[in-house]
């Protein structure tokens, strides 16, 4: 292993949260971040670089070792699993809800749930949980589409305003989890670079606190 730290970053809207937090733990991109087609950026830190990439890839990247740290939604390492990866820091930032949704006042049509979503493993646990038969349909976006084309009867999704729900004819039904943004890292890492990682985590974690109401 070598003694670089490279952090993953999800891309798009928990991105935009990510960099002030990181700003507040003393952590800032080079100069080229976000004017360029580049990836992998350096950053302040001589041995700490990022990496920008989906959010869906993050768990993968960390949990390979191919990056010693993550940052990605709760709902995203659900649907991965938590295997090879410690969760040390809830960052607090891209608060929302994984909830199934319907179409206002429509009962499922059918004995077993038709269920759309791109989160299949968090669905099939937790219908299977609540003891409901569901068959749960992968999409890979525009979820809400789904049972107004009548190909599914819910779906399970992420619901933040519920604005998305709302302008398509639908309601949300039940909450799942509360999804926030969380620091993920190697669990070989942690053994191996100890020495380097514990400051770092440290420094974040006094970001977080500082964005907690006195
Ligand atoms: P809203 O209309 O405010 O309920 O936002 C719902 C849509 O925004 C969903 O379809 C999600 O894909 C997306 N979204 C909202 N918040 C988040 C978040 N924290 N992380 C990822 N996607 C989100």
């Amino acid at each position: 292993m070598s003694n670089q730290l490279i952090l993953a970053l999800s891309k798009g809207r928990i991105l935009e949260e990510t960099l002030p937090l990181l700003a507040d733990a003393g952590i800032t991109p080079a100069d080229d971040f976000g004017r360029s087609r580049k990836l992998l950026f350096d950053t302040n830190l001589p041995d700490v670089k990022l990496v920008v990439i989906r959010a869906v890839d993050v768990p993968t990247y960390v949990q390979l070792g191919a990056a010693d740290l993550g940052v990605a939604g709760k709902d995203v390492l659900l649907e991965h699993g938590a295997e090879g990866l410690y969760e040390p820091l809830d960052l607090g930032i891209s608060r929302c809800r994984l909830m199934t949704a319907g179409i206002v006042g429509a009962q499922p049509a059918h004995a077993k749930r038709r269920v759309a979503t791109k989160f299949v493993n968090v669905a099939r646990r937790y219908y299977a949980e609540q003891g409901i038969q569901a068959e749960v349909i992968k999409l890979y976006g525009a979820m809400e589409l789904a049972p107004l084309m009548n190909l599914a009867d819910e779906i399970v999704d992420i619901v933040d305003t519920g604005n998305t729900l709302r302008a398509n004819g639908m309601e949300p039904r039940e909450l799942i989890e509360n999804i926030s943004t969380r620091l993920v890292v190697n669990k070989a890492s942690m053994t191996m670079k100890h020495e380097r990682l514990r400051p770092l985590i440290e420094r974040l974690r006094q970001a977080v606190t500082a964005r907690l109401p006195a």
